[in-house]
């Protein structure tokens, strides 16, 4: 398959420490055994190791198989004469970025509802371009936070065995919301009545191969903390797109480990005081001794960009006839994908989205400033109507818009991602024994952190260079 690169990219970072909050094993499944048998060094360019530290200048970085085995000053690494060199004079080379909310199955169409039952015997075909174009903009790991799990299981393989180019790939699958099955004019719905519903349900998702669980809309407090509960047992975590205070509080209760589109879904009204001290602490703050400040609310993905990608395109429609999208999907693809854009006002989502950003952006501002910028997590519902893959490096930026140092934003793209999929043992930093996937930005995103976004010179996964 041609690499295709492809850059209308819309992207962003953020985050950091490990949080009060149960840390949870993805499956091993992510991980493929593959390894390159070339030692690569990057040497020349500054490191961001993830960290959060100041970066390191002039530096080795080796890659031996599919692994870091040495950071460090170029005196003091020795670079073995077999190694392919990759210049990376006036660079920086940093961990590969995640995407901790998008969907493989959208291509940013205004129809999602129409889009994935049209064109479902299509969907690894599809699903497949849409990584390799994640993976290209630099994304090397990709939470999927609802899509179907099947033909995503089938990609993942297919990625992990060399047959196609991908992001690593961590799978939600079927979402979960309360409701009666019985009621229900759709049998594919995963409704959960009550707890014992609620333990066989998760259950049943986990047996069937997902790395973690997501539940939608409102819930009552005993049947999501049965959730939460079995799902933790089964050492996966939650990841709630609830959209209402009220929703977050009962989320928050039930012990959910990750809260998408906080600030940026639910209702222009402000958060009072009591509430952004709840998202920020959880619901247990250790009132005295040396933990007195240690936060305990969950991880939370503002998915900012999920309002700004329509404001942006209301301004500059221009935007949906870019030949790039011809470029990457096939004719009738691409004439759907279109004739769908064909009266962007009228997509529901996108109304008041100028406001609602500008609501968003001062919330979250609010929670920073209240001490949330360690729960953050760069996510941006990427495929949603008119965000287009891969708007991660925007969303980077409206976090850092928000109050977060360039450096908080990157580690939310990178090594605080990966605590919150609780795989940081293995990604999410540049050192030693940890897997490289690595990219490298022409320039200094620390000052520019648009450049994640139009200046990612080099991509690594799993120790090979894809770009
Ligand atoms: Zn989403």
């Amino acid at each position: 398959m041609s690499v295709r690169v492809f850059s209308i990219l819309l992207c962003t970072i953020t985050v950091h420490t490990l949080l009060g909050s149960i840390v949870v094993k993805a499956q091993d499944n992510a991980f493929p055994e593959s390894k390159s048998s070339t030692t690569l060094a990057l040497v020349g360019g500054r490191v961001i190791d993830g960290f959060g530290g100041k970066p390191l200048e002039n530096t080795v970085v080796l890659i031996s198989e599919n692994s870091i085995a040495a950071v460090g000053k170029i005196s003091e690494i020795g670079i073995p004469k077999t190694a392919k060199i990759i210049d990376t004079n006036g660079m920086t080379v940093l961990p590969g970025l995640w995407d901790s909310h998008g969907h493989l199955f959208h291509i940013g169409e205004g129809t999602p509802t129409d889009f994935p039952n049209r064109y479902k015997d299509r969907s690894i075909e599809l699903m497949a371009i849409v990584a390799e174009i994640n993976l290209m903009a630099g994304i090397t790991s990709f939470r999927d936070t609802g899509g179907p799990l099947k033909p995503q299981l089938t990609l993942r393989e297919e990625i992990k065995t060399g047959k196609r180019i991908g992001p690593r790939l961590f799978l939600a699958g079927p979402i979960l919301r309360q409701g009666d099955r019985n009621k229900s004019i759709n049998n594919d719905d995963y409704l959960i009545a009550n707890t014992k519903e609620a333990k066989k349900m998760v259950t049943e998702v986990a047996n069937q191969g997902a790395d973690q669980i997501k539940v939608y809309g409102f819930w009552d407090l005993d049947i999501l903390s049965e959730v939460t509960s079995t799902a933790h047992s089964l050492n996966l975590g939650v990841d709630a797109d609830v959209r209402h205070i009220e929703a977050y509080r009962t989320a928050i209760r039930a012990g959910v480990d990750r809260l998408h589109h906080v600030f940026t879904a639910d209702s222009l009204s402000d958060y009072s005081e009591d509430d952004l001290r709840l998202l920020v602490r959880g619901e247990k703050p250790s009132g005295s001794g040396p933990s007195a400040n240690i936060l305990r609310g969950p991880y939370i993905i503002p998915t900012i960009e999920m309002r700004a990608s329509y404001a942006r395109a209301f301004r500059f429609p221009e935007i949906i006839d870019h030949p790039n999208f011809k470029r990457a999907y096939p004719p009738d693809i691409y004439k759907y994908f279109r004739d769908s854009l064909n009266n962007i006002n009228s997509i529901p989502w996108g109304i008041g989205a100028e406001e609602r950003v500008k609501v968003a952006k001062n919330k979250l501002k609010r929670f920073v400033a209240k001490g949330g910028r360690e729960q953050l997590v760069a996510g941006c519902d990427s495929g949603s109507p008119l965000n287009f893959h891969s708007p991660l490096a925007r969303e980077i930026q409206h976090l850092s818009e928000a109050g977060l140092t360039p450096m908080e934003a990157i580690q939310s793209a990178t090594l605080r991602a990966a605590q919150m999929q609780g795989v940081s043992d293995k990604l999410g930093s540049i050192s030693v024994g940890k897997i490289a996937d690595i990219i490298v930005v022409d320039g200094d995103p620390l000052t520019d952190i648009s450049l994640l976004r139009t200046n990612v010179a080099h991509v690594i996964k799993d120790g090979v260079i894809i770009r």
